[in-house]
C-alpha cells in the first residue's frame, strides 16, 4: 500500500519506520529537518520514556487515560526502552525514573529515529495543505504538488511551540472530515499572576513547597519544586497544576511555604526562635523562614515595620506569620499563553478514534497518531511515550 504520514515529529517517524518493512511509506513536514520539537525536549536531553509499569504511565494521564490503555498495552514504557536499546540508542534512567540517550543528547533520539525510517521517502520542507478522499484514495495536496495515498496517518502534534511546526494543522484537516476537536489549551505551562509583589520574586526558586489549588469545587496539591517568573510562576508543581485547571473557571491559588509543619508545630519553632532571636530586627527574623525578597513582601502584607526588635512580635502579629506560611494567597491571572505551554490539552476527540488502531470511526483509511489526539500527560517522559506508543499500535494494525 502507498501511505502517507504528515509530521516527522517522534510519532510519525516510529510509524513510519514499522510501516516501511512492508509499504511504501512518505513522511511529509514543512520543516527543513525531522523532530524539530523532539530536538528541544527535556532541556535539549529528550526525557523519551518514563522507566515505569503501566500502572504509573496511567496516574501520569490528564486526560485520555481509558483511551490509551489499548495501545499501552501493545506498546508500554518498557517496550520503549527495549525498542530504542535494539536499535541501538544507550539509555539511563534517572531521578523519578525519567528515561534519556545516555549521551544526554535529544539529537541522538532523532538520528535513531531516522535510521529506524530510512527507507521512508521524506518530503522535507513540503507544507500539507489538504486532504480529501477521492474515491477509496486520499488526495494530498502540499504547497508543491499533488499525490494519491491508499492511507493517510496525521501525526502533526498539536499547536503550542509553533516554530517547530506544530501549530494545528492536524484540526484543521480532522474537522474537514467532520472530526469534533475538543478545543485546545495550553497545559504544562507556567501561570500568570496578578500581585503587585511578582516582579519583585522573578528569579526566586523554592524547594519543599505546596501549591494548593481551588477550582470549581475541586481541591489541588502539589508539593516540590517551583519559581517565580517576569509575571507569576513556573516550576515542576505549577506544571503539573496548570494541566488539571486549564478548563476551570475560578480558581483560588494559595502556597504552603513550609508543608512538613503542622500550624502548631511551626509555633513552636518560632517561640523557640524568638526566644533565641530577642534582639534581632523583625526583618532578619522573617528570613529565618524565607528568601530574603520574600520576607520583605511578608512584613509588607503583615503590616510590620521590618526595624521592629523580635522582643515586640505580638501574638497577632505571630498568628498572622503562621497564617501567611501555611496559605500565602496567590492571585490567577491566566495561563501563559498556549504558544510557551509544554503541551497542548485538547485535540481530536477520542470517541471517534478506534484506540486499538488509531483509525478514525469517521473515515476508513485515515489515522491520527500523537500530540493532534486529545491525550496529554504530566511531565516525566509520559507525552513522548503517548506519541510512541500510539504510532505503535497504528503501525501494527493499520489494514
Ligand atoms: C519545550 C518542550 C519540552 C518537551 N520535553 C518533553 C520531554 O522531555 N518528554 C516528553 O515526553 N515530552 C516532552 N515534550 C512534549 C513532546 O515534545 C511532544 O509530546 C511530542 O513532540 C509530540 O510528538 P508528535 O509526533 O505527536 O508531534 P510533533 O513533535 O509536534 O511533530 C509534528 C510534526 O508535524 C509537522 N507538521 C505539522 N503540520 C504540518 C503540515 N501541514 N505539513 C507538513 N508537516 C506538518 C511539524 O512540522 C512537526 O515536525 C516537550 C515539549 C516541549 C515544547
Amino acid at each position: 500500500m502507498k501511505i502517507a504520514i504528515i509530521g516527522a515529529g517522534p510519532a510519525g517517524m516510529l510509524a513510519g519506520g514499522f510501516l516501511s518493512s512492508n509499504h511504501e511509506v512518505h513522511i511529509f513536514d514543512k520543516n527543513e529537518k525531522c523532530g524539530k520539537k523532539l530536538y528541544i525536549t527535556g532541556k535539549g536531553r529528550c526525557n523519551l520514556t518514563n522507566n515505569c509499569n503501566k500502572d504509573e504511565f496511567f496516574n501520569n494521564v490528564v486526560n485520555g487515560k481509558k483511551f490509551m490503555y489499548s495501545s499501552i498495552n501493545q506498546f508500554s514504557p518498557e517496550d520503549i526502552i527495549s525498542f530504542f536499546e535494539n536499535i541501538g540508542l544507550k539509555l539511563k534512567t534517572e531521578r523519578g525514573n525519567r528515561v534519556f540517550p545516555e549521551s544526554d543528547k535529544s539529537s541522538d533520539v532523532i538520528k535513531a529515529l531516522e535510521k529506524f525510517s530510512k527507507d521512508c521517502k521524506i518530503h522535507l520542507n513540503e507544507k500539507v495543505e489538504k486532504i480529501s478522499k477521492k474515491n477509496e484514495e486520499f488526495l494530498i495536496k502540499t504547497h508543491k504538488k499533488e499525490y494519491l495515498f491508499d492511507r493517510v496517518i496525521i501525526s502533526t502534534g498539536g499547536i503550542s511551540y509553533p516554530l517547530t511546526g506544530s501549530t494545528g494543522d492536524g484540526y484543521k484537516f480532522a474537522e474537514e472530515f467532520g472530526h469534533t476537536i475538543t478545543k485546545p489549551k495550553p497545559a504544562l505551562v507556567a501561570i500568570e499572576l496578578k500581585d503587585w509583589f511578582i516582579k519583585d520574586l522573578q528569579g526566586i526558586s523554592l524547594k519543599n513547597v505546596k501549591i494548593k489549588a481551588t477550582s470549581d469545587n475541586k481541591n489541588f496539591e502539589y508539593f516540590g519544586e517551583m519559581l517565580f517568573t517576569d509575571k507569576g510562576i513556573s516550576g515542576p508543581i505549577v506544571l503539573t497544576l496548570s494541566s488539571f485547571i486549564n478548563r476551570a473557571n475560578e480558581i483560588k491559588l494559595f502556597l504552603d511555604f513550609k508543608p512538613a509543619l503542622s500550624e502548631d508545630k511551626l509555633l513552636s519553632r518560632i517561640l523557640r526562635d524568638v526566644d533565641q532571636c530577642k534582639n534581632k530586627t523583625m526583618s532578619n527574623f522573617v528570613s529565618l523562614y524565607l528568601p530574603k525578597t520574600l520576607a520583605n513582601i511578608f512584613l509588607k502584607l503583615l503590616n510590620i515595620d521590618n526595624q521592629q526588635k523580635v522582643n515586640s512580635f505580638t501574638v497577632k502579629q505571630r498568628e498572622d506569620f503562621i497564617k501567611l506560611l501555611k496559605n500565602f494567597p496567590l492571585t490567577f491571572k491566566n495561563l501563559y499563553p498556549i504558544e510557551s505551554a509544554i503541551i497542548t490539552s485538547g485535540g481530536v476527540a477520542l470517541n471517534e478514534i478506534n484506540p486499538k488502531t488509531m483509525e478514525s470511526k469517521l473515515v476508513k483509511g485515515l489515522y491520527f497518531i500523537g500530540e493532534v489526539l486529545d491525550v496529554d500527560c504530566l511531565t516525566g517522559g509520559f507525552n513522548l511515550t503517548q506519541a510512541f506508543s500510539t504510532a505503535y499500535a497504528c503501525s501494527h494494525n493499520l489494514t
